[in-house]
């Protein structure tokens, strides 16, 4: 798994790439993967929040659609 490599600071808890927040194992997260920042370097594409991840989840699709030269 690559999560995002922020979450030194003592918690092994992800943080949401939208709110910068720990995703607790309690939180329902999803991943999402933008194919113009494979590798996260851009800060969008990683686990998010599921309620986070709404807006990023349409964005994602969008630009997975373009870049797949659909348009
Ligand atoms: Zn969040």
């Amino acid at each position: 798994m690559d999560y995002n490599p922020k979450w030194a600071g003592g918690s092994n808890d992800p943080t949401c790439t939208s709110c910068q927040r720990p995703i607790t194992s309690d939180q329902r997260s999803k991943r999402i993967d933008f194919t113009n920042d494979p590798h996260g370097y851009r800060g969008l594409s990683g686990l998010y929040h599921v309620e986070c991840s709404k807006p990023f989840d349409s964005l994602a699709n969008a630009i997975n659609m373009m870049s797949l030269g659909h348009f």
